[in-house]
């Protein structure tokens, strides 16, 4: 899967996907996360992406040239599933579009930053509107490394155990169990007994009933559905 990023500051991001899961899932080949920096397709000398917004009020806004021209040429190169921007009035991002997106080949993710973006890119190079959660950040850049680090991780062999992403949070409807280890006793703080017993089956049947408890617990509105 190739997942390319469209931003004014791809130094906010350029770090995050060089370390641990992210960088190994791409020298394995699993995925490839290109950054492309918005600013590289203005044409005018002082290389401007944002501008004054019409009417007058607060606040800079990204201008549409460079992003179209930027969109254009990855669109002639190769399709994209979605064209995908980050934004707070978006729909909300979850594990449910974390797992459907995991299975495109190809997924555009533009950032917006100051103000907002000239809204005829929203109108006429977006497929989707996606936020990750009711606040606003300063930039799209922290949105889009959560959805493509949510993303990837899904791919499968991208994490060294495939069980470990299927049970965990929300995959499954339930919240994940608690996990230790070792020292087994630190000042005197002991992990359940029950994980020590070397009973398999009663291991799982304990982890799956510590699922249930805490997700009725903290989060009973996903055993609604
Ligand atoms: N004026 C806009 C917010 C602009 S914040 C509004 O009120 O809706 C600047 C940029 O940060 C946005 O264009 C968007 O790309 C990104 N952003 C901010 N909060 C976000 C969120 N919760 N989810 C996804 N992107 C967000």
């Amino acid at each position: 899967m190739r997942i390319d990023i469209l931003t004014v500051l791809p130094e906010m991001i350029e770090g995050f996907f060089n370390c641990s899961i992210m960088a190994r899932a791409q020298k394995k080949g699993l995925a490839e996360i290109v950054i492309h920096n918005i600013r590289d397709y203005t044409t005018d000398k002082h290389h401007k992406t944002d501008d004054y917004p019409f009417g007058g009020s607060a606040g800079m806004v990204m201008k549409i040239e460079p992003i179209d021209r930027l969109i254009t040429k990855l669109k002639s190169e190769r399709d994209y599933d979605d064209v995908i921007f980050t934004s707070p009035d978006g729909e909300r991002f979850d594990q449910r579009m974390a797992n459907s997106l995991s299975l495109c080949n190809n997924l555009i993710i533009l950032c917006g930053h100051f103000k907002g973006i000239d809204y005829r890119v929203r109108e006429h190079l977006i497929t989707r509107e996606v936020s990750i959660g009711d606040y606003v950040l300063t930039g799209g850049e922290l949105a889009a490394a959560a959805i493509a680090d949510a993303t990837v991780r899904l791919i499968p062999g991208v994490l060294g155990d495939v069980g470990s992403a299927l049970d965990d949070s929300f995959q499954d409807g339930l919240l994940d169990h608690p996990v230790y280890t070792r020292p087994a006793d630190y000042k005197g703080w002991c992990v359940p007994e029950i994980l020590l017993s070397g009973n398999e089956a009663l291991i799982r049947e304990w982890e799956l009933n510590q699922q249930i408890a805490r997700t009725r617990r903290l989060r009973p509105d996903l055993l609604k559905d």
